[in-house]
């Protein structure tokens, strides 16, 4: 087209009709940068109209902006494209405009300096040619292409992780260099040894990985796993030397330091692949990756460390969602079974809690085989406490108690403490747990669990008293014993202590509680519905004193004074616990003992505890049931009819 306006002010732009290149590959097209066009109204003019021929008149234009385009676009000088023609320029290919860019190096071409190099002419490249594209992606993936990363997969955190990468590379090659020369006693000043010979130390190279490595950890997840399995790659190639003198400092030597290394490398890219976003095909690169690197017979172990299954991996997947019970799968006659390492284990374990994905965390730990048993113990020992996160505090109680194996039977009293909290207020603290000694009562905030109700206290009960009977550590101490009773020892709802029953109800409640707790042809616990009617409260502060009376028979429970403390006011409920006590003479001599014992241990305990001074009178004087009441009643009529008829007993439910 032809106007009054200087041909040089007109650009044609290239008509990119590429066809081969996706448009979200735009970012590496280079031919497709995007320039701010400033001062555009400078250049803006409206002129007047002036004819020029009949048909065309101009009314206004605009100076154009060229824009940055690789120099076989180029608007201004023609391209001749060949294959792959590096000796010279061809035709006129090493002309530029000053907006031309080298499509190698995807720098300004007047900032190359291959342009007219011989043997190498950047002029001549265009993306037409499978020469001059791997040439560009040689330039531009630089180490990336050792992962088998594409352009599009690239973005700045990798280009940055790669430009981190070839620099350590040669300071690596440096520093190993040196450790390989040695150095003499007198340069390391041991000059006064006074002998000749060479200390090889590979304490530097280590420092220097591992400052590396500290780097890679503060970057994006990708960059950071490309820039560990490259120092890995690097790192484990290096060997030992010995010289005339060894050094005794943990990491100068070589085998022991690169295991410690690769662990490190090992731990991070696990992490990343189970908590960062990966795509699967990433995550294959890493592993293939992985594979080839060169393993040392010592590294045997390392091999298959990063067998890390996606999280959409179909066989993961249906055991997450409950369709696979077993996490064995067959496929086309093969085997696939649900097998990680521990290291992958916990840290799903930790991320499907973030993710507040309980059920599946359960469903996952129920059927996943790894190499460490006790550890994964561990984990399905959480079980219970993943389903009460999830709400479910029925199924939480079911999982703490099967017939074999019970979680509830290694609980520690802590623990113990932690549940009984839970269950009680139906709370728990923000916490990511991957082992059970976390499970205490921390200073944590305790927060509503969504879902959830706090248990009943029959309910309570039941779980307290049933963990007592399996487990030694929380039958014997004392926090779990006064934990207990607290929850017992007032009304629902307030503060205020339980006002005595009946002399006959404490009477044959006596005859009650034994029954109740030395059942123990089930495992389960059954309170007696008949038994918590008429006074529902008083009945099962009765049924856990009857079973600390059980406890304080057994052996001597210490410290004795918080627990009996907690019964502060409710005297009568104490008074309950002496009956109960002085059938066996002995023990109640040895208990009253222990009692006076710890009182006078304590400073001050004369004046803090006059409560507890009456104890030990009245069960000095030997006072022998001053609440018997004689008789038969109602309640010891059921009671001998339950005896008969065990299979009666209502359970009394949630
Ligand atoms: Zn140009
Ligand atoms: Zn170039």
């Amino acid at each position: 087209m032809c106007t009054t306006v200087d041909s040089e002010e007109i650009i044609i732009l290239s008509d990119d009709d590429d066809d081969d290149d996706d448009d979200k590959d735009c970012e590496n097209d280079l031919s497709c940068l995007i320039v701010e066009v400033e001062d555009v109204k400078k250049t803006d003019c409206v002129s007047a109209s002036t004819a020029l021929d009949e048909d065309l008149v101009v009314t206004f234009y605009r100076r154009a902006e060229v824009l940055p385009h690789a120099r076989f676009d180029c608007p201004v000088h023609p391209f001749t494209a060949t294959d792959c023609q590096t000796g010279t320029p061809v035709a006129d290919n090493q002309r530029i405009c000053d907006q031309c860019f080298c499509y190698v190096c995807d720098k300004l071409a007047s900032k190359c300096a291959m342009w007219c190099h011989s043997g190498v002419c950047h002029c001549n490249s265009h993306k037409r040619s499978p020469f001059w594209n791997n040439l560009r992606n040689d330039a531009l993936l630089g180490g990336l292409q050792h992962f088998n990363l594409t352009l599009s997969e690239v973005d700045s955190h990798l280009r940055h992780a790669e430009a981190m990468l070839q620099t350590f590379r040669q300071e690596l090659s440096a520093r190993f260099s040196s450790f390989v020369k040695g150095n003499t006693l007198q340069e390391i000043g041991l000059s006064q040894l006074n002998a000749h010979g060479l200390v090889h130390n590979y304490t530097p190279v280590y420092e220097f990985v591992s400052s590396f490595l500290n780097k890679a950890d503060q970057q994006d997840s990708r960059a950071a796993a490309i820039m560990h399995l490259g120092a890995a790659q690097l790192f484990l190639r290096h060997y030992q030397i010995t010289g005339a003198f060894v050094l005794q400092t943990p990491m100068c030597n070589v085998a022991e330091a690169k295991i410690v290394l690769m662990q490190r490398v090992i731990a991070s890219v696990q992490r990343q692949m189970v908590m960062a976003d990966y795509t699967a095909e990433f995550l294959r690169k890493l592993q293939d990756f992985y594979k080839r690197l060169y393993f040392p017979a010592e590294f045997r172990n390392f091999r298959n460390s990063l067998c890390v299954r996606p999280w959409d991996d179909v066989l993961l997947v249906s055991v997450l969602k409950g369709q696979n019970v077993s996490g064995v799968r067959k496929d086309k006659g093969k085997k696939d079974i649900l097998f990680e390492q521990i290291s992958v284990v916990l840290l799903r374990t930790e991320l499907l809690q973030r993710q507040r994905r309980y059920r599946e965390l359960c469903r996952y730990l129920r059927v996943v085989q790894t190499n460490d048993a006790s550890l994964l113990r561990q984990q399905q020992d959480l079980i219970p406490f993943f389903m009460c996160m999830h709400g479910d505090f029925m199924s939480g109680l079911t999982s703490l108690f099967p017939s074999v194996n019970a979680p509830a039977s290694r609980l520690s009293p802590q623990s113990f403490l932690f549940y009984l909290h839970m269950f009680e207020t139906a709370t728990a603290p923000k916490l990511i747990v991957i082992q059970p000694a976390q499970l205490n009562c921390s200073d944590a905030k305790w927060e509503p669990i969504e879902g959830a109700v706090p248990l009943k206290r029959a309910e309570l009960v039941k779980f307290a008293l049933r963990v007592q009977r399996c487990c030694y550590a929380v039958y014997t101490d004392s926090q779990c014993w006064s934990g207990l009773l607290k929850i017992v020892s007032t009304h629902r709802g307030s503060l205020t202590a339980l006002s005595a029953p009946s002399p006959q109800f404490l009477h044959e409640a006596g005859q009650a509680v034994n029954f109740i707790l030395l059942d123990k042809k089930s495992s389960n616990l059954q309170i007696p519905r008949f038994f918590l009617e008429v006074y529902p409260d008083q009945a099962l502060l009765l049924l856990v004193t009857g079973a600390l009376g059980l406890r304080i028979r057994d052996a001597a429970l210490s410290p004795v004074v918080p627990v009996l403390k907690t019964f502060q006011d409710n005297q009568w409920a104490v008074t309950w616990l002496c009956n109960s006590l002085s059938s066996s003479e002995e023990r109640l001599k040895a208990f009253i003992q222990e009692l006076t014992q710890e009182m006078e241990s304590i400073a001050d305990g004369g004046k803090l505890f006059p409560f507890l001074r009456s104890i030990v009178a009245t069960l000095s004087a030997g006072t022998s049931s001053p609440l018997a009441v004689d008789g038969d009643s109602l309640l010891q009529n059921q009671l001998a009819s339950l005896v008969a008829h065990p299979s009666s007993w209502q359970n009394c439910g949630p």
